[in-house]
């Protein structure tokens, strides 16, 4: 895939599908900004990866639900780069409970942690683009975001806004030059998944038309082609890599 740009900052690259993102963009020729908040050697094994495969890397650390440390770390990109290219939104956790039982704390842990994060990723990434008039931003969202699910209020609530915070994102920017798109995975096997029951495992697999989870490096690709000049016409979309699981 072809590339314009020269930089990527992928949150929560440590592990999971942030991990593969970064690999794979690594692997397009991007130098990978690794981002972990508590796996710094996960992080220095991924940039390790990136640079024994021929790619460039360097690992950056801090908490995305800390705004001041979210813009401090944009800032020591650019100093070190000149320029931030892209941004790939990431990091997130769920905190799952039936509705009935969450508490305030339990809801805004994961809306800061999942929403307000990719809000300020976006407002702080349009802030240095657009003196290039040039980016592109993937938010990763989650089919919870379009379906909901019981014991995920909190969850569904912050990867629906994301969705829509892209799009509002999108019409701010879109004559910046800047697009910002969302990718919602379905159900991706890695540790967020890892720690459910084989029983739940068995009844998601057969509700997925595919029969089976995703895999991370599928979501990296869907995610590659979004910020790539491939996609240089598509701006405040939601790409579905789900298995089809949203038509059944
Ligand atoms: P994961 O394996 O649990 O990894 C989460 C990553 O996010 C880790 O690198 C973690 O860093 C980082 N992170 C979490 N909270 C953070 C915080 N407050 N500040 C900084 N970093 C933080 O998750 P995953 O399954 O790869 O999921 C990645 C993204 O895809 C998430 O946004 C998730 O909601 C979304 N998603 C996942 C699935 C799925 O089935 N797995 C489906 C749909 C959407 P440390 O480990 O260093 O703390």
């Amino acid at each position: 895939m072809k590339f314009s740009g020269n930089n990527v900052l992928v949150t929560g690259s440590s592990r999971g599908i942030g991990a593969e993102i970064a690999k794979t963009l690594a692997g397009f020729g991007l130098k990978v900004w690794v981002h972990y908040r508590s796996g710094a050697k996960e992080a220095d094994a991924v940039k390790e990866a990136i640079e024994t495969a021929g790619g460039k890397a360097a690992v950056i650390g801090f908490d995305v639900s800390d705004e001041s440390a979210f813009v401090d770390a944009i800032k020591t990109i650019v100093d070190s780069d000149g320029e931030l290219s892209y941004l790939v939104n990431n990091a997130g956790i769920t905190n799952d409970k039936l509705a009935l039982r969450m508490k305030i704390d339990d809801f805004m842990s994961v809306i800061n942690a999942n929403l307000t994060s990719t809000f300020v990723g976006c407002r702080e990434s349009m802030k240095v683009m657009r003196k290039k008039k040039f980016g592109s931003v993937v938010n990763i969202s989650s089919i919870i975001g379009e379906t909901g699910n019981a014991g995920q209020t909190n969850y569904a609530a912050s990867k629906g806004g994301v969705i829509a915070m892209t799009k509002s994102f999108a019409i701010e920017a879109a004559t910046s030059g800047i697009r910002y798109n969302s990718v919602t995975p379905g159900f991706i096997a890695t540790e967020m998944t890892e720690i459910l029951s084989d029983d739940i495992k068995d009844g998601i697999n057969s509700k997925i038309p595919m029969k089976r989870m995703g895999r991370a490096s599928e979501v990296a690709e869907a995610t590659a082609f979004l910020l790539s000049d491939h996609s240089s016409y598509i701006t405040g979309e939601t790409l579905k890599v789900n298995g089809g699981m949203n038509m059944a």
